[in-house]
């Protein structure tokens, strides 16, 4: 057994770049970090450099574990390969030199003699993106090098199956022969044998499946298989680093927000292998768990198997504690080693080990990716233990995965024993989720829906790969029969936040015929199910799901305390209605930032008079209706405020396009145009329809209608974002803001009268000039005045403006003479920046994303570069003019982490955002200022 020494904290070598054991022609870059024999060029801070797993293996060679030697090419040769197509001639020489430094250290030769050397050659970018990229195992394998191995081995089976994992792999990954041509043949020869299982295939059987691959490689790529085991280097490592650039990999990157320009690095690294007979095996794991964050040694492995066996999913594996029973020694020294690096690290690991004759190699450590749950527990856990410290723990958790606190559970009332389709799935990603079934990705996007809120699907397959990614993105929940913790579906479900069951094997799935098994009964396409990620059940039907576990909160909540004195920047919510405001509270708002009122006239006992109030063309009738429409205003601001108990709460006057209250153009023209022909039921459905426009009896259509669709036609805007709407409407009709303006204060002064504490910030929508908002705030301090007059009662109130045009922006010292607080509204002001519309966007953002022209979804993180210099500009002179002008943002952009660290770094003085997001900025807030914190601290950084 190997006796490994690793120090619980630095074990850095201080070594740099520039004095590395690799030489490097003076001013020439370096491109290839040399690890193993007890020491490595490189070291774990590199990620930039060797990319995460590169870092990683160099980090533990370093510390001396048993880590196969090998040779990272760094990230720089992908950006270069990106630039011109190809690598250096530096880049082969320095890759050649690492490759006879690895010959001499292992005593072999790649891919000659009796001994031969092979390598694994696997991407590592930065950021882990897990089966995203390309992989080759076995490199080195040719026709005489197999027959040494099997000698050496003593095991033609393995040798040969080795080999024809090669040629299949290289085959699929550099000469890009598609996968079914490889499996069709393993298939055909194993129907041959009448086998089901790969080991039934003998050394001989293999030997013909190598010949027929063999001529696969031949036919479809028009070359043979490159029996130059440095032929098959060169051409596997170019092949890796343009996996950095295909499909998927881009789709990964633009969801998780990761830099094209990083750039992978590639390993090449000594084979060892998992797959040598039953002292062998291969596995992966966690320091503790990553559902839940319970302190277990928890992971899995596979007796006699390589790697790639247990990651993707095709067998399932045992759990880990079971080699303890197999292999004592190596499991106390997998224990071992794993907690060490933990402490290391002072964060949960994730790890992959091999084990080739007994004996235990590292082959990768790194943090490990966990539901937010799991997150807040480890980090609890580990200012407990004295790892980390309160300021380290609030960075544990991303923002984004607060939601998961939030999640669904089963209502286990609702549970009859004969709905329970199986229990023994795994656990996969918590919470609990209904939806009808959907068979594959692409089914999963066509169904889902183009609007934000998605169809509820569960996208059910036998495992998922790569390629699913798109269908795993819009589904509401993921079920596979295969596959174990680690497979893709589990880590990919878990990082998003999403439901997931998992490795369900008494449910068997048919892609192909579009149905699923379960006790009998069989599941077709749109099929409702429920899944519980939680505790791995599939159950039939819609199961009623009841909210979040009020424990998890807690600890949550627990979390907070440390993050909250770090927060600089206060939260409010978007809330138009007392009970949302009453939600935000409990979420920890501060205040309301933006209450749309037109979101109070869609009731329906509001509306008619609302469009009463729009069809009218002169402005005694338009009183009447507004007089009808101010005590229910009155009401809803009465309501606000007590909720709020004096926060300051943030009242919009009306905005929206006045066509939106009003009947379609084109349902009108049709209604008018079907009139003729109309028999007597049709003609009452219609009176009944337009009653509200003056339709009492059928004789009243042929007036009612046409007057009707004459308006409507007036009221027509070819581009109703950039129309009559925001102060243009108070302008217009200024006895709308008249109205809003009297029921806000009338509301504030009732409840004042109360005792209540009241905070009004009334804001002026959509502002492009100084003498708008002169002009609306003319309007709403008379207002004021009027009713505190005839109240005998004076509130404090101030009356500020959205700023959600370019031309604010840049007249915003101007404007700040006028307005006393600024609240940027994004959403606009992103659509009138980029010229995009807001709600066609989606017709030429997924193009812009896949090509890169823009690198996320600029209406859902703040473009930093052009929207945000806009923000800069306009907080900057709103306050020359009024140095403490209060500034916010109400856009939806408040509630997305990366802008809320910009909103910080800009000096606002809040964001706000919609109520289940409040957490989500509390601690993204808080971040901001921590890190701040902590770079402002003596050099450290986060
Ligand atoms: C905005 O434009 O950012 C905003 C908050 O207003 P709305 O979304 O209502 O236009
Ligand atoms: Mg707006």
């Amino acid at each position: 057994m190997v006796t490994t020494i690793l120090p619980d904290t630095e074990m850095i070598d201080k070594k740099t770049a520039e004095t590395k054991s690799t030489a490097t022609k003076p001013g020439a870059t370096k491109y290839v970090y040399f690890f193993g024999g007890g020491t490595a060029d490189g070291n774990g801070r590199m990620k930039d450099v060797l990319g995460g797993k590169g870092a990683g293996l160099a980090e533990m060679t370093n510390a001396g574990l048993p880590v196969p030697p090998g040779f990272t090419i760094q990230t720089e040769a992908c950006r270069e390969f990106m630039r011109n197509h190809g690598l250096s001639k530096e880049v082969d020489r320095q890759m050649e030199e690492a490759l006879a430094k690895l010959e001499s250290l292992q005593g072999q030769k790649l891919g000659e003699g009796e001994n031969p050397l092979l390598v694994s050659v696997r991407s590592g970018a930065k950021f882990s993106m897990p089966g995203m990229m390309d992989t080759i195992l076995n490199l080195g394998l040719n026709d005489q090098s197999v027959e040494s191995l099997a000698k050496r081995t003593n095991n033609p089976r393995f040798a040969y199956d080795s080999y024809r994992r090669l040629i299949q792999m290289f085959g699929n990954v550099v000469l890009d022969i598609e996968k079914s041509v490889f499996d069709e043949i393993f298939e055909a020869k194993k129907k041959q044998r009448k086998t089901k299982f790969d080991t039934g295939l003998d050394a001989k059987a293999l030997q013909e499946v190598i010949a027929e691959y063999k001529k696969a490689v031949k036919k479809h790529a028009k070359r043979n298989f490159p029996q130059d085991p440095h032929e098959q280097l060169v051409m596997a490592r170019d092949a890796v680093f343009r996996s950095w650039l295909n499909d998927r990999a881009k789709h990964y990157r633009r969801i998780n927000n990761i830099d094209d320009m990083l750039g992978t690095a590639v390993n090449v690294q000594a084979m060892v292998f998992g797959n040598l007979g039953d002292t062998s095996g291969t596995g992966v794991g966690f320091t503790r768990n990553p559902a839940t964050g319970a302190k277990d040694f928890y992971g899995e492995f596979l007796l006699n198997a390589q790697g790639e066996d247990v990651v993707s999913g095709v067998r399932t594996p045992v759990p880990i504690l079971e080699l303890e029973k197999v292999m004592p020694d190596v499991y106390n020294q997998l224990r071992d080693i794993t907690t060490r690096l933990e402490k290391h690290y002072k964060d949960m690991q994730d790890f992959e080990f091999t084990i080739q004759d007994g004996k235990l190699y590292m082959l990768q450590t790194r943090n490990g990716k966990r539901t937010g749950l799991a997150a807040v527990k480890v980090a609890i856990q580990m200012v407990e233990e004295g790892l980390i410290s309160k300021e380290e723990a609030i960075f544990r958790l991303d923002p984004n995965q607060v939601v998961d606190f939030y999640v669904a559970r089963l209502d286990e009332k609702d549970v009859k024993p004969e709905d329970v389709l199986t229990s023994k799935g795994l656990p996969a990603s918590p919470g609990a989720v209904v939806g009808q079934i959907v068979f594959t990705a692409d089914d999963a996007v066509a169904k889902a829906g183009h609007g934000v809120e998605k169809n509820p699907l569960i996208l059910v397959r036998a495992e998922t790969t790569p390629e699913d990614i798109h269908g795993m993105e819009v589904a509401a929940g993921i079920l596979t029969s295969q596959g174990g913790m680690t497979s893709h579906a589990a880590v990919v479900t878990r990082g998003m936040g999403k439901c997931c069951v998992a490795g369900a094997g008494e449910i068997a799935v048919d892609e192909r015929a579009r149905e699923m098994r379960a006790r009998g009964q069989v599941f077709k396409e749109g099929d409702w199910i429920t899944l519980d990620g939680t505790t791995g059940r599939v159950l039939r039907g819609k199961r009623n799901l009841l909210p979040p576990d009020p424990e998890n909160l807690a600890q949550l909540e627990h979390f907070m305390t440390w993050a909250e004195p770090f927060r600089k920047i206060g939260v409010r919510a978007n809330a138009d209605i007392p009970r949302d405001a009453k939600k935000a509270r409990e979420f920890g708002a501060e205040g309301i930032g933006l209450c749309r009122t037109e979101h109070m006239f869609f009731a329906q006992d509001r509306i008619p008079h609302m469009r009463a109030m729009i069809l009218t063309d002169n402005e005694k009738d338009r009183r009447a209706a507004l007089k009808k429409l101010l005590p229910m205003q009155r009401a809803d601001f009465i309501g606000l405020f007590k909720a709020m108990e004096g926060l300051p709460v943030t009242i919009r006057l009306l905005d929206p396009p006045l066509h939106e209250f009003l009947p379609k153009r084109e349902k009108l023209m049709v209604d008018i145009a079907s009139l003729a022909s109309a028999g007597s039921k049709q003609k009452k459905a219609l009176v009944e329809e337009y009653a509200e426009y003056g339709a009492k009896a059928a004789g009243d259509l042929k007036k009612v209608l046409p007057e009707l669709l004459a308006r409507v036609e007036e009221l027509h805007e070819f581009n109703p974002m950039l129309g009559h709407r925001g102060c243009r409407l108070g302008i217009t009709y200024p006895e709308i803001t008249e109205m809003q303006a009297r029921a806000i204060f009338e509301a504030a002064v009732a409840v004042d009268k109360e005792g209540i504490k009241t905070h009004a910030e009334v804001m002026i929508p959509l502002i492009a000039t100084v003498k708008e908002m002169e002009n609306q705030g003319a309007i709403v301090r008379r207002v004021a005045e009027e009713v505190f007059k005839e109240k005998g009662r004076h509130v404090h109130y101030l009356v500020g403006t959205m700023i959600e045009l370019p031309r604010a922006c840049l007249v915003a010292g101007e404007i700040a003479k006028e307005a006393e607080f600024f609240s940027f509204g994004t959403n606009d002001l992103t659509q009138t920046t980029f010229g995009f519309s807001r709600d066609d966007v989606n017709k030429v953002l997924p193009t812009y994303l896949a090509e890169g022209i823009l690198k996320q979804d600029p209406f859902a993180a703040i473009d930093r570069e052009g929207v945000g210099e806009l923000v800069r500009i306009g907080i900057e002179r709103g306050r020359k003019t009024r140095p403490k002008l209060e500034v916010g943002i109400c856009g939806e952009h408040g509630g997305e982490p990366s802008s809320v660290e910009f909103c910080h770094q800009v000096g606002m003085d809040y964001v706000s955002c919609s109520p289940f997001r409040v957490l989500t900025a509390r601690l993204a807030a808080a971040q901001a200022g921590a890190s701040e914190k902590l770079q402002g601290d003596a050099g450290r950084t986060k």
